[in-house]
């Protein structure tokens, strides 16, 4: 009796290692395949420049592409729209990857992202 409960409680802790082991392999192959993935993107991304063009007079000056660029590319502009915005620009225009964060987040559409390879 005590024999079978040690036996049994054996094959438990068997399983569950086993378990654990596969789990562990399952999650390096995903974080290889990630990492691999992630140094494909940056090695693409730094051959490509980016540029934007804002339509001005639709820009309401709210900021969010300003938030949403991860270069800090863009900064409102000292001048006005005809509705009276200061509108977004390209305030360090070196610095944009064409990523086109702020064009998804701009809720009026305002902006049109262009990207160039550079050799
Ligand atoms: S998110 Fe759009 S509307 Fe808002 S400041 Fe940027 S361009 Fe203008
Ligand atoms: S495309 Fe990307 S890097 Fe360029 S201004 Fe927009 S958010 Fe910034």
């Amino acid at each position: 009796m005590i024999a079978d409960k040690l036996s049994n409680n054996h094959n438990k802790k068997a399983f569950r290692e086993k378990t654990l082991r596969e789990d562990l392999k399952s999650n390096f192959k995903s974080l290889y395949l990630l990492h691999n993935q992630t140094n494909q993107y940056l090695d693409i991304m730094a051959k490509i420049k980016g540029s934007i063009v804002v339509a001005q007079e639709r820009c309401k000056g709210c900021e969010v592409c300003i938030s949403a660029c991860p270069c800090d590319v863009l900064a409102l502009s000292d001048k006005v729209n005809g509705k009276g915005y200061h509108y977004a620009m390209m305030a360090q225009p070196d610095k944009c990857t064409g990523c086109a964060s702020c064009a998804i987040i701009c809720p009026d559409s305002c902006i049109v992202v262009y990207r160039q390879k550079v050799e």
